[in-house]
Formats: C-alpha cells, sequence, structure tokens
C-alpha cells in the first residue's frame, strides 16, 4: 500500500544527495560522501525533522572489490534488489536528455527510528519499459561511465527529483543540495518561478533567482577546483537544451563552462563547508561568497560497537538521543572500557582470520588505516622508510588495511598493490592485513577493533573525514595529520595525536611526505608505543577522552541541530 501522502501534509527540507549508505544491504554509496548524508537522515528521523531525500537507485551499485595476491584490485557490478527494501511509487515524472523524453519512477525506503520519528528517501530509477536501452541504464553505475554518463546522472538527479517530487505532491521548505552533484535543480526552480509583471530583462534575472536562493542550502565537500564537477555547454546544450537562457547561465557560473558547484552556489541563500579549515579552504577556492562551516559528523547509535553500546547504555542512558551526554565517560570505570575495547578487537581479528587466515596477537598495538585509496589519502605513508618502521615497531605493531580505489584511478590501485608489496617485505617483523571490499560492515568492524587510526592526507585535502569520528566514538584515539575536523577535535597527548606540523596551508603541499613520515615515527617510538605498553592507565584516559572530548561533539545529531538552526530556519 502506497501511503507515501502522510509525508506531503508537512512542508520538508528536501536533502540531495547522489550517494546514500544507510546500510551495506543498499549499495547506493561508494565512501565518506554518502555515508554522511546516510548517517544525516538518520539523526534527522531521530530528532524528527521534517526531511525528504532524494537519491538515485544506483541498481549495480559502486563495486565490489577482489583482490588478487599481488594486490591487483579487480572491480564486479553488486547486484541487489531494490524491490527486497523498496516500495515503488506509482508516480512517474519525466526529464529531456538529448531531445529524448526520460522516463523516471521512483522507489520509496523510510528511514524509521525509536523515537517515531521517520525519514522518506527517493531512490530515482530510469530501468522502465518504454525508455531507450541507453536511457534504462543511467541509474546503474555509481560514478562509472563518462562525462555524459555523469551529465544524465545529474539530470536524472536534479532535475527529476525535483520534479518528482513535486509529482508526488511534496512541499518543500528548503532544498539542500550536499554536493554539487544535484545542483541542475536550482535551473529547474528558476523555471518555476516567474517575476509577476514584466521589468527589464536583468531585474526580471534577478528577481528570479533571489526567488531560487532564498530556497537553496549548498554543502560542499571538495576542497580543490579540479575535482568539482564541470561539463563543457556544448555538451550541456545538447544534452539540457535551453532550460534557462544561455545568457543567465552564463552569468551564473561563467563563460567557459558549467562547473555544477558554482551554478549550486550562486543560487544557494546558505552555503557551508565541512570542517573549520575545509571552510576556509573554499572560501579561497571562491572568494567573493560567504562560505560557512557546519563541521560533519557520524551518526553515533549506527557507528558504536555492540561492545560501546551496552556500556553506553549502563552508565550514560539515552546517550544515543544525546550524544553530548558522552561527555560524562569519566563516570565509566576505566577496566570496562578497556574490556570493552578488547571485545571488539577479538571480534575484529576473528573476522580478519576468517577471511584472510592470518591470525593477529591481541597483545600487540595495532594501527588501522581504511579509507578511499585516492593518492592525497598517503595510504602508504606509514611504509616511507621501511628500516626505520622496522626498527622503532618489529615484534611491537601490527597493521590492518582497507579500501577500493576507483577503477579508472590508476595511481590509487597502485597504491593498493605497493602495501601488499610492503606486506611481504615486512614479514615476520610487523604483520600487515589488508581487508578486501571495504564497505559499511568492514568499517563496522575493524575501526572500532584496532588500537590507534591513522590518517595521513596531504593538507588540506581532507575536507573532514569521518572515520576518525567513529575511531573516536568506539574509544581509538586518531594520529592523524592536522587537517580537516581533526584540527578541531585534536589536544595533543589527549584525545590522540598529530602526525607534522600545524594546518597553515590553503593550498595543496605535496612536498612534506619525508617530514611527514619522520615526524609519524618519531611519535610513535617516542610517545605511542611506550604509553601502549608501558602506561595502561595514561593510556585508557587517552581513549576515554576521544570519547569524551570527540565523539560527544563530532556527531550528525550536532550537526542536525545546527543545520536546523543556522541554514534550514533563516
Ligand atoms: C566512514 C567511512 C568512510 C569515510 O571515511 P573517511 O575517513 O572520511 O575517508 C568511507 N568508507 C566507509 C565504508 C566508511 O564507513
Amino acid at each position: 500500500m502506497s501511503n507515501w501522502k502522510k509525508f506531503t501534509s508537512e512542508a520538508r527540507i528536501a536533502y540531495f544527495s547522489m550517494e546514500i549508505g544507510l546500510s551495506d544491504d543498499i549499495p547506493t554509496y561508494s565512501g565518506g560522501l554518502g555515508i554522511l548524508a546516510g548517517d544525516t537522515i538518520k539523526s534527522a528521523a531521530d530528532l524528527k525533522v521534517p526531511m525528504i531525500a532524494v537519491t538515485l537507485i544506483s541498481r549495480k551499485g559502486y563495486f565490489r572489490q577482489k583482490l588478487g595476491q599481488d594486490g591487483s584490485q579487480q572491480a564486479f557490478p553488486v547486484n541487489w534488489q531494490p524491490e527486497a527494501f523498496m516500495e515503488l511509487l506509482p508516480v512517474k515524472t519525466l526529464v529531456t536528455i538529448e531531445g529524448r523524453d526520460v522516463k523516471i519512477q521512483a522507489w520509496l525506503f523510510r528511514v524509521k527510528s525509536p523515537t517515531g520519528g521517520e525519514v522518506p528517501v527517493l531512490f530515482l530509477d530510469t530501468d522502465i519499459p518504454g525508455n531507450s536501452g541507453q536511457d534504462r541504464h543511467i541509474t546503474d553505475m555509481l560514478y562509472g561511465g563518462d562525462l555524459e554518463y555523469r551529465l544524465s546522472q545529474e539530470i536524472v538527479l536534479g532535475i527529476g527529483g525535483a520534479r518528482i517530487l513535486e509529482a508526488l505532491g511534496f512541499n518543500i521548505r528548503k532544498y539542500h543540495m550536499n554536493e554539487g552533484h544535484a545542483s541542475l535543480l536550482t535551473l529547474e526552480l528558476l523555471e518555476r518561478v516567474r517575476h509577476p509583471v514584466e521589468d527589464t530583462w536583468d531585474e526580471r534575472a534577478s528577481w528570479e533567482t533571489r526567488q531560487v536562493i532564498e530556497q537553496c542550502v549548498f554543502t560542499t565537500h571538495t576542497p580543490v577546483a579540479a575535482g568539482h564537477d564541470r561539463f563543457p555547454y556544448d555538451m550541456v546544450h545538447r544534452m539540457l537544451g535551453e532550460m534557462v537562457p544561455q545568457p543567465l547561465l552564463m552569468e551564473l557560473v561563467g563563460q567557459n563552462e558549467l562547473n555544477m558547484t558554482l551554478l549550486a552556489m550562486n543560487l544557494s541563500g546558505y552555503v557551508n563547508g565541512v570542517a573549520k579549515k575545509h571552510g576556509q579552504v573554499s572560501q579561497n577556492l571562491f572568494p567573493g561568497f560567504e562560505i560557512h562551516a557546519i563541521t560533519n559528523g557520524i551518526h553515533s547509535f549506527t557507528w558504536a560497537s555492540p561492545y560501546f553500546v551496552r556500556l553506553f547504555d549502563k552508565y550514560l542512558p539515552s546517550w544515543a538521543h544525546e550524544p553530548e551526554l558522552l561527555v560524562r565517560v569519566d563516570h565509566i570505570p576505566a577496566e570496562e572500557v578497556l574490556d570493552a575495547h578488547l571485545g571488539a578487537k577479538a571480534y575484529l581479528f576473528h573476522y580478519i582470520e576468517e577471511t584472510t587466515g592470518t591470525r593477529l596477537d591481541l597483545d600487540t598495538l595495532t594501527i588501522g588505516f581504511a579509507r578511499r585509496f585516492a593518492t592525497y589519502k598517503r595510504g602508504n605513508l606509514i611504509f616511507n622508510d621501511l628500516q626505520r618502521l622496522c626498527s622503532l615497531g618489529a615484534g611491537k605493531l601490527q597493521l590492518v588495511f582497507a579500501g577500493k580505489a576507483h577503477p579508472r584511478d590508476e595511481p590509487g590501485k597502485e597504491l593498493i598493490q605497493k602495501i601488499f608489496h610492503h606486506k611481504e617485505e615486512l614479514k615476520g617483523r610487523i604483520e600487515v592485513v589488508y581487508l578486501e571490499n571495504y564497505n559499511m560492515d568492514v568499517a563496522f568492524r575493524l575501526i572500532p577493533g584496532v588500537d590507534l587510526w591513522l590518517n595521513t592526507p596531504v593538507r588540506p585535502l581532507e575536507a573532514s573525514g569521518t572515520s576518525g569520528m567513529k575511531a573516536a566514538l568506539n574509544g581509538v584515539p586518531n594520529f592523524s595529520i592536522l587537517d580537516g575536523w581533526w584540527i578541531e577535535g585534536h589536544i595533543e597527548g589527549v584525545t590522540g595525536w598529530s602526525i607534522g606540523p600545524p594546518a597553515t596551508e590553503i593550498v595543496p603541499d605535496f612536498n612534506h611526505t619525508a617530514e611527514d613520515a619522520g615526524d609519524l615515527y618519531d611519535k610513535l617510538e617516542s610517545i605511542i608505543i611506550p604509553m601502549y605498553y608501558t602506561d595502561q592507565a595514561a593510556w585508557i584516559q587517552v581513549m576515554k577522552n576521544a570519547i569524551g572530548k570527540n565523539a560527544y561533539y563530532f556527531n550528525t545529531h550536532v550537526m542536525m541541530r545546527r543545520y536546523v538552526t543556522e541554514a534550514y530556519i533563516r
């Protein structure tokens, strides 16, 4: 029974995201951006924020990763059945792509909170009889295909998404674009507003854009110009036609190409970066805009391991609804924090043995690193000087890695192979494990189960980072480059440790590898390894501080309350 209509009575925030990661069963995400979207929606449901989310069905997912003996990556489509989780709505809409009518349908998934809150999520789908063979595949592959494929996806997401909301009778009070992929929705909104009286072209255009600006909120996630989606005008013109007059479009986004980030910025009344530093970096990339910074978070209940859920329930009841209560972590006895952690560690090690055959040692300091294998994240920084690493860490360290490289990112794939190579070189001295197919399920086991969470990006390219927040919540201290959220969460020796110099750069600095690695080794050798093995009380206090001074704040409940008060209700 389709009773989506119950969601249409109240004015809602429409949250648009190319990817949304809600659970591993619904593989419509690739990494941090999608999981942030999923966590945001879950917090909105918990807090009863009237929201409706819109994304693509991605019938073949992102991809499933298989790794050869030498770490060579193979990518396979993920086949899944939307009908097992979602309800197909009986309303369709149309967009025009290259002059062809493309029909769009939507699957409804309900994110239900124990508080009684509920957020509907629409998954857009073009796999409909009547669409051309090519068009039926538009919503298949997340981040797959060429530039034209990407533009068709963004037409479906932005324009199709706005249209289906209208067709279903939703009443939207704000449109929130999570990254620039959805920003074509602003053109659809521009088409809808018409100045009531005939003025000069200029006055009318400026009145109309103001109406759209009032309705839109934009969050940018990318700290480099090259990372923003851009399409040549001739392609846009050919595929999209002339939705708004070309002169107005050029005024909004420049003369040469359609930059999706610029489009969103020019038509949003509130623009946000994902951490304080990223706000400044974006301000530098886009002078003339006012860029705010509401730092990202994680959905606490989703990312706490069962061991910590039990512990928090016992000592800090209602923490899941009010993660700020984690500030009172010192009420929890040290032994119980340690026990919960050892539970999570044993659970991970069991999984590692099952999947890789390697048996890790429960008493050895275990460092985790897992994220997308993009080269700027420098997954191999810890191997920069193998001799040094061995001399300080042989017999005292274990390393656990995971992560996918985008199938077309050759340097990213090579990075994975390099780690496999180092794994062989270090055999018998430092055990290195690489877990295949990093996804939400692997992250849920891996992050809470290591002792220290490592992040080594090139400053300032880690816009926020969220896996470190998942670690902190589970009492796993961060050991990271001062970038993204960690600039705000880090108190040296109290919540964890920094690597390298403070974050002063606002342009990428690729030339610090040796210094950063040197600092990493120095701190491991003189501070972290000694504390772990000889001062357990101090170590447990750092674990607690990660919870009480990081996790209490860096969560999507805090983030959502800020979005509501600072961006949505303005
Ligand atoms: C949390 C998470 C990410 C994001 O991690 P970053 O530290 O922000 O790179 C990516 N992938 C998965 C599966 C995650 O759970």
